[in-house]
């Protein structure tokens, strides 16, 4: 028996057996990584890649903590995230940077991953996780034209798992992959926002509004959060144009944007919705605060001097509708419910228009005792009624009756 040959001949088999086991746990891994490459390349929005970053590649991978920091200067990834369907399930993990300054510090002119022992002082700040839950990190720089766009983060309790002497072509391919996507996810963003806003006067189009309505119903129906409607219409808006012509007309209609947009809040959606028509959604507002909101729309429409190009000045009005969706529980389906609040509001507005245009009227469905008919409005028609009458009115209200009076 030969025994040096033989054990020769077994560590050799043994060396072989490890190295098959190694190829074949590298093959597992670059067709887990094929896979989720795919699903990368065709996320269909910013909000599901990022989903996918954070969640598919800590399953596929079994990494504990996987974290993602994104460079978003002008606040485009914040609005798209917060506006996307399913964003109020939050986003954990994910850090949106005004400036790329910190990312900058991490990675200095080293544009490639880093591996290596977890450092508290530096890495604490990208995981957030308890002290000691990370052994080992990979951190990988995102770059577009060799600018820093992002930084994405995997942290394991294995201290072998990212030790510095690890290959990183992998990882190289990754991050390179996940810029890519990110590149493109945001242009496609761009594109499908010029789709969802109105060319002429910046705010939404109906469009938009179409596949906002439904959105909003659906978490004000989640949470119980009241939401209301507002329809609004330009009086005599033809006048306009056939006096003053077509490029005054665009004025007043951006100028009528403007002054609704500066009512708002920033969760509200204003579109427009037609020709001369707008509308707004206001979720998480009493119906008697929007009725104050519509009254101020009104009103700021109604005082504003708006300029013709022949250099006239213009008085302008407005005719809104308010609906509100009931805050019990609904049945039927968001779209169905979207249909029926946006016909109220309609429904308002029409009434607003045959009892003389330049008025907020409520839908006819909201509680009884509403800012439609306050208190005040059932005082009889008693000589001095009037005053008193003005006096329990809200100052604004007062103030706009005097002036109409003071016209007449
Ligand atoms: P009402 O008080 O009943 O709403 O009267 P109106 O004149 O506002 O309503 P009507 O529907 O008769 O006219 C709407 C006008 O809006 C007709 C159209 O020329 C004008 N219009 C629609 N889109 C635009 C636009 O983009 N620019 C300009 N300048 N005018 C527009
Ligand atoms: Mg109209
Ligand atoms: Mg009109």
């Amino acid at each position: 028996m030969n025994n040096p040959l033989q054990s020769e001949n077994y560590s050799l088999r043994q060396q072989l057996e490890t190295l098959l086991l190694e190829a074949r746990r590298n093959e597992e891994k670059m067709r887990r990584f094929d896979q989720l490459e795919r699903q990368l390349i065709g996320a269909g929005s910013l909000l599901e890649l990022v989903h996918l970053l954070l969640t598919e590649y800590k399953l596929a991978f079994a990494v504990e903590h996987v974290t993602l920091a994104l460079v978003d200067k002008d606040y485009e990834a914040t609005r798209i995230l917060e506006n996307g369907p399913g964003s109020d399930s939050g986003l954990s993990g994910l850090t949106l940077l005004q400036s790329s300054i910190a990312l900058n510090a991490l990675y200095g002119e080293m544009r490639h991953p880093c591996l290596g022992v977890f450092s508290p002082l530096h890495h604490q700040a990208l995981f957030n996780t308890a002290p000691g839950a990370i052994a080992s990190v990979a951190l990988l720089p995102l770059t577009r034209q060799g600018e820093l766009i992002g930084s994405f983060h995997l942290g394991s309790a294995d201290p072998e798992r990212y030790a510095d002497d690890c290959g990183t072509d992998f990882l190289e391919r990754l991050s390179e992959v996940i810029a890519i996507c990110l590149e493109s996810a945001l242009s496609q963003e761009r594109l499908k926002q010029v789709g969802l806003t109105d060319a002429l006067t910046g705010v939404q189009n109906r469009r938009y509004f179409e596949h906002r309505c439904p959105v909003e119903i659906g978490q004000a129906r989640r949470y119980k959060h009241p939401l209301a409607c507002m329809f609004l219409d330009i009086d005599k808006f033809k006048r306009i144009n056939d006096t003053y012509g077509h490029q005054t007309g665009d004025d007043v209609l951006r100028g009528v944007a403007s002054i609704i947009q500066a009512q708002l809040r920033s969760g509200d959606t204003i579109a427009r919705y037609g020709g001369e028509e707008f509308v707004v959604l206001l979720p998480q507002s009493e119906w008697h605060h929007v009725r104050q909101i519509a009254e101020r729309i009104r009103g700021s429409i109604e005082e504003t001097h708006f300029q013709a190009h022949s250099g006239h000045a213009i008085k302008v009005t407005i005719s809104i509708g308010v609906s509100m969706l009931p805050t019990r529980d609904l049945a039927g389906a968001s779209q169905l419910l979207a249909d029926q609040l946006v016909a109220a509001a309609d429904k308002a507005l029409y009434l607003a228009k045959h009892n003389g245009r330049n008025r907020v009227v409520c839908d006819a469905a909201l509680p009884p005792g509403s800012a439609k008919q306050p208190l005040w409005r059932w005082i009889p028609a008693l000589p001095g009624a009037r005053w008193c009458r003005w006096m329990l009115a809200a100052p604004g209200e007062l103030i706009g009756a005097l002036k109409r009076l003071k016209r007449a």
